[in-house]
């Protein structure tokens, strides 16, 4: 339904010996197609990187768009999306890609969208995808 690409590359401090390095993340999942990341994502885990040098592996805390098709819902998981001003933030990014999107424009309508920064109610969500889908 959507078409939107479903990782990015971004940059990665170490924590640990400050090595600065580049790692592949998952900003897009549609559930329909990655159903192999469902259990990363309950558990909160979906970006893990792992730095070159030292070795050290860190969750990087990333907002995360969630397709639940064939369900007409969209959530945004980020655990930072705690202010009301950065809900409104993820809100307007959303609409932009929803006007870049010929696809997603035609449907948005109908689409349920929602902003989510508690894992618990994120995994509420997936268990009940998996009853209903899988
Ligand atoms: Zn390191």
């Amino acid at each position: 339904m959507i078409d939107l690409p479903g990782t990015s590359t971004v940059e990665v401090h170490c924590e640990k010996c400050k090595h600065v390095y580049e790692a592949e993340i998952i900003d897009h999942v549609d559930l329909s197609e990655d159903r192999e990341l469902i259990k990363n994502l309950k558990s909160g885990k979906a970006n893990r990187v792992q730095c070159p040098k030292c070795k050290k592996v860190m969750y990087l805390d990333r907002s995360i768009v969630i397709n639940f098709e064939p369900q007409n819902l969209i959530v945004v998981y980020d655990p930072k999306a705690t202010t009301k001003a950065k809900r409104e933030e993820l809100m307007q990014s959303f609409e932009s890609v929803k006007n870049f999107s010929e696809t997603l424009h035609e449907t948005a309508e109908e689409v349920e969208f929602l902003i989510l920064n508690e894992l618990e109610k994120l995994k509420e969500l997936l268990n009940n995808y998996v009853k209903t889908y899988m």
